[in-house]
């Protein structure tokens, strides 16, 4: 599977904000942009185009979910094939991908941390393995963690620190059997993104 193997914090220098790429690191003054913020408090700020400004918040979305350029292309057009309204449907779209899911639901610190452990196959979807991030889930699924992913030291540590961790309304989640279920597909508001989605649409409309 292709995916971008460049400095992470890169993303979020690029696309000028916090996209919260790194977990616990994004919550400390680590971080690249506070450390960029800080140091240049008093710079001169650029005039933008209407074009950069929807490229902006397209590479936003696409780096908060760590796609390529051709994989997030594709969901848009599974998006405009949709009924209602495209920037909203892809919103739900992203949101059901299942390494989101993972990271929605407490599992993973980041969405590439939730990747990996799909990748890893530690977790079954319905019952069955399954190794695909990309997966969309659908209303009613379960997720599990495999019987023999709950011997390693991670889970262990996991138990410990998702006490108390809040998920989306679209979510349940059972601490103590430590499963996830879909308990509906999340409504656009309901995805916690931080991008417009009006504007990719209008750049992809050119
Ligand atoms: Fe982005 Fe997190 Fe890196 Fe800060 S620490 S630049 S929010 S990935």
């Amino acid at each position: 599977m292709a995916r971008y193997i460049g400095a992470t914090c890169r993303l979020c220098r690029r696309a000028s904000g916090k996209l919260m790429l790194k977990g616990e690191r994004c919550y400390t003054p680590k971080c690249a942009v506070e450390r960029r913020t800080r140091n240049t408090a008093h710079g001169r700020r650029r005039r933008v185009s209407d074009r950069a400004l929807q490229l902006l918040e397209k590479q936003k979305a696409r780096y908060t979910y760590g796609l390529l350029e051709r994989q997030f292309r594709g969901l848009f057009s599974r998006a405009e094939k949709q009924a209602g309204i495209t920037g909203e449907n892809l919103q739900v779209l992203l949101a059901r991908r299942l390494d989101n899911v993972v990271y929605s639901g407490g599992f993973a610190d980041s969405r590439a941390q939730a990747r990996q452990l799909i990748l890893h196959g530690h977790l079954t979807l319905n019952g069955k393995r399954t190794d695909i991030p990309s997966r969309l889930v659908n209303e009613g699924d379960i997720l599990r963690w495999k019987e023999s992913s709950t011997r390693t030291d991670y889970y262990k540590q996991l138990l410990e620190s998702i006490r108390g961790k809040t998920v989306p309304a679209w979510l349940s989640l059972n601490q103590e059997t430590m499963t996830a279920r879909i308990a509906s597909l999340p409504l656009p508001d309901e995805t916690m993104t931080k991008f417009d989605n009006k504007a990719i649409v209008e750049y992809y409309s050119r």
